[in-house]
């Protein structure tokens, strides 16, 4: 047997134990480089490979290759750069108090003509169940644009990789050969400059300039909410590309039914397509990310810390990388590493954060914004479909979060018996088993609850 076979069928072992995430971040570019005796050599890309294989792995891969080679008796895990990787070294900070951006990582240059930013790409994309309809929906995209999903509509939560996954579209559709003429356009930026040039009378311009593209991808319409203008125009351009096989790329924080006051015909727009969330990942994932992102930014973090990160925050990916800058800051101003107990002073606020505090009207608010409806109808005791569920739901939400009693929630909800309290928390619960949608959804509304933002 050569080495890679021996590699190949210990992977293949491997493989079936682990998730996919897991295994494509820890296993990726290793491989059997000698042999000395009953010691194997194991190459590894980085620091964290070489920590995380030793630690958790190493039992395992050993039982393998022993299954194997019974003359095996030891592995020894080696870093090796690969020669094209290897980065320039990160520029030393000359001020003390530099902020996270200008770490040796300042933000890559966003291309003016398409405002995409070649940071977001597919290859530190880290792939989970919780996302995994989007990005293959994004895959399927990139190969044929304009053909399979029209539009592709991509929903969930704030930080959790839509707008990293919508510019790595473009940024992959852009680099083709013929390129395809891709425009990405947060939906506040296409507000405003639809407002600017009807006020400014250069509104065919716009249209032009719009319909010129291959590729036109919108984030956040979300804002489109109550934007009767911008609704207006971007019907039509919509129509425009959409007739011509050009590819739209949406996003938004919540499905198209769920986005208030927008036109009907553009929300079966919307949906017209194929519809895809995010959701949080788990934690293996969370670990996966966090590391790809150490790589990225030449952070050093001990495994350890990496782990309680993951384990502690549990929001969203933009506040786990917010996390990890802070370690970074540390790291450049101090020039070590810092320790779990240094890191967990430095996280303190973090990650005892008020983002796990909330209020029964914040509840009420957030489920009946969610489903559009006036907070007061939550508490009327109308039988009607769109009513009912939505009570239910803040109701048991009320009791999971708050802890509060079935009575005390019956009498906020205009003197309901705590049975039917009792009742609606269990309908909810079953309803979370069995729909899958609708428990996202359910995520997505606490998410919203415990956000900071108003
Ligand atoms: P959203 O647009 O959903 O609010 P972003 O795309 O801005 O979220 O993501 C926030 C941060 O988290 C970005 O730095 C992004 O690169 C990172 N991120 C989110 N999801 C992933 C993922 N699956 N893999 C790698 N990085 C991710
Ligand atoms: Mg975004």
């Amino acid at each position: 047997m050569t080495y890679q076979e021996l590699w190949q069928t210990v992977l293949a072992q491997i493989q079936l134990n682990i998730s996919p995430a897991n295994f494509a971040t820890w296993f990726a570019n290793t491989k059997i480089s000698s042999q000395e005796e009953g010691t194997i050599f194991v190459s590894v890309p980085n620091s964290f490979a070489k920590e995380w294989l030793e630690q958790k792995y190493n039992k395992e891969i050993l039982r393998i290759l022993r299954t194997l080679d019974n003359s095996i008796k030891e592995i020894s895990y080696r870093i090796d750069f690969p020669a094209a990787k290897t980065k320039e070294a990160p520029k030393q900070p000359d001020s003390q108090e530099l902020p996270a951006e200008q770490l040796g990582f300042a933000e890559l240059e966003v291309d003016k003509e398409t405002n995409l930013n070649p940071k977001y790409n597919f290859q530190n994309f880290i792939v989970g169940p919780f996302n995994e309809l989007a990005f293959a929906a994004a895959e399927a995209i990139v190969k044929e644009p304009g053909k399979v999903y029209n539009p592709l509509f991509i929903y969930g939560g704030v930080g959790l990789g839509k707008t990293h996954l919508l510019q790595a579209v473009g940024n992959e559709l852009s680099k083709r050969n013929p390129p395809c003429k891709v425009k990405y356009i947060p939906s506040d930026k296409l507000i405003s400059t639809i407002v600017n040039s009807i006020r400014n009378r250069s509104i065919d311009e716009l249209k032009v300039t719009l319909r010129k593209v291959d590729i036109l991808i919108v984030d956040d319409v979300q804002f489109f909410a109550g934007k009767e203008k911008t609704q207006e125009e971007f019907f039509h351009t919509f129509n425009d590309l959409y007739q011509r096989g050009k590819q739209i790329i949406l996003s938004s924080d919540r499905p198209p039914k769920a986005i208030p006051a927008i036109t009907e015909r553009l929300k079966s727009r919307f949906e017209g397509g194929m519809v895809a969330d995010v959701s949080l990942p788990d934690y293996e994932t969370r670990l996966a990310i966090l590391k790809q992102k150490a790589v990225e930014k030449n952070a050093d973090v001990p495994i350890k810390v990496l782990e309680y990160i993951s384990a502690n925050i549990q929001k969203n990916v933009r506040e786990i990388e917010s996390a990890l800058n802070r370690l970074l800051v540390f790291q450049k101003i101090n020039n070590k590493t810092p320790t779990f107990e240094e890191a967990k002073k430095l996280l303190r606020s973090v990650i005892v954060s008020p983002s796990k505090f909330t209020n029964p009207t914040r509840i009420i608010q957030m489920v009946s914004e969610f489903y559009d409806l006036e907070d007061k109808t939550l508490f009327c005791s109308s039988r009607k479909k769109e009513f009912v569920k939505p009570r239910q739901l803040a109701m048991y939400l009320l009791r999971k979060e708050l802890s509060f009693s079935f009575p005390a929630i019956g009498r906020k909800f205009g003197g309901k018996d705590h049975t039917t309290v009792m009742h609606a928390c269990q309908l909810i619960d079953r309803e979370m088993q069995e729909n899958e949608k609708f428990s996202q959804e359910v995520d997505l509304i606490l998410q919203k609850i415990y956000s900071l933002e108003a």
